[in-house]
């Protein structure tokens, strides 16, 4: 039997029982449906007899406690399903992540018995080495601009991410399309070499295999045989809303995918938020700055302030009021994940004209003269003289 042939196939189904079918069940199975499909009772008929094949490939199988739980094991890794690649699958990452030359990197020769020298790697030496432990993918940094607003309200942004990955012609395996690689026959796929040196056993990398394991006769043309490509992969990242500048957003999941069924790393979003030309930004709050005139802050005024994506608000000044004096118009700031609102903070600052007309000037003389008697820098000037 082919390996392709064997990782496709469900033996369960060939004979007719369930996944938990207990050895009794089975063998049962197996004898009845070896009897009605038997050769003997079924001359010259090919269907009958690739069925009978079929049944006794299957019993081979389920009837050997220990290869019937490396036959469990492979189709709960691969979701019940091993699909060999026979070609280009754009826009998947070979089995989901799933590098499939690594699974192969670890074939050892150690007897599967008829299960093939892949499977036998794979599945009775294959997990308990350090080099083919399921391994969690890296997590990945990247950045992105956004803009005042997007940073508010919260955006899906398309990253795009760079890394080395399992090539997506072959799907990592490094052999060409319809081929598959082969135990490397030097180190029988462990990818080290023994050398005796007196008493002293030296392993050391395969040269043959250069460690993988595996050698592939008809090397893929898109990566050369190595199983490896750099790939650039775009993935529409969600920002969720209120994100502050320099702020780093974590994706989990989104980082590089694991190895042998690994999980994947996360994705860290470093966020940089354009400035906005009228607003600030301070937690929830938004802030502006508003010009005001002397006289709207002596005599008291009411103004009109722009809010951020909202009709303009009115802000009452009492009279008297101090220059740089903030006020607080509650519920114009940023919505908050809760559904309530930060506050719009307003900071007058009074313009200093630099042309007068000759009424505004004669008016502003007036009050100089009117004014003559305070001194405002009287008390700074009695207080500067304290010890
Ligand atoms: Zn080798
Ligand atoms: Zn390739």
């Amino acid at each position: 039997m082919s390996t392709k042939d064997f990782l496709e196939k469900d033996y369960y189904k060939a004979l007719g029982v369930a996944k938990t079918a207990k050895p009794a069940e089975i063998k049962a199975a197996y004898r009845k449906l070896a009897r009605k499909y038997h050769p003997d009772s079924n001359q010259g008929d090919a269907k009958a007899e690739e069925r009978f094949k079929e049944i006794s490939e299957a019993y081979s199988v389920l009837s050997d406690e220990k290869r019937r739980k490396e036959y469990d094991e492979a189709r709960s890794l691969f979701g019940g399903g091993f699909r060999v690649p026979t070609g280009t699958r754009p826009g998947q990452g070979g089995f989901g992540g799933f590098d499939l030359g690594d699974i192969f990197g670890g074939s050892g020769g150690d007897a599967a018995g008829g299960l093939g020298d892949l499977f036998g790697g794979v599945f009775n030496r294959g997990r308990t080495t350090a080099q083919n432990r399921a391994r969690r993918g890296a997590d990945v940094e990247t950045e992105t601009t956004l803009s005042f607003g997007d940073a508010i309200d919260g955006t899906t942004v398309a990253l795009r991410l760079t890394g080395e990955g399992p090539c997506p012609t072959c799907h990592g395996t490094g052999a060409k399309a319809g081929t598959v690689p082969r135990m490397c026959p030097s180190c029988q796929g462990t990818g080290q070499s023994n050398r005796n040196l007196g008493s002293f056993g030296m392993s050391e990398v395969c040269k043959e295999c250069h460690g993988r394991g595996l050698v592939v006769d008809d090397p893929c043309p898109a990566c050369s045989g190595s199983g490896r490509a750099m790939s650039s992969r775009t993935i529409q990242a969600r920002i969720p809303a209120g994100v502050a500048d320099g702020q780093r957003i974590k994706l989990a999941g989104k980082g590089a995918p694991g190895e042998r069924g690994g999980p994947a790393g996360d994705l860290f979003v470093r966020v940089h938020v354009k400035p906005h030309p009228v607003f600030g930004r301070s937690s929830s709050n938004l802030t502006v700055t508003v010009p005001v005139t002397f006289a709207e802050l002596t005599l008291g005024a009411e103004v009109k302030v722009p809010s951020h994506r909202g009709a303009p608000v009115t802000v009452r000044i009492p009279p008297g009021t101090p220059n740089g004096r903030t006020f607080m118009v509650r519920g114009k700031g940023v919505r908050r994940k809760d559904g309530t609102a930060g506050n719009l903070l307003v900071t007058v600052e009074v313009m200093v004209p630099r042309d007068l007309n000759s009424k505004a000037r004669s008016a502003i003389e007036d009050l100089r003269e009117a004014t003559a008697g305070a001194d405002p820098r009287e008390e700074l000037l009695e207080r500067a003289k304290e010890a």
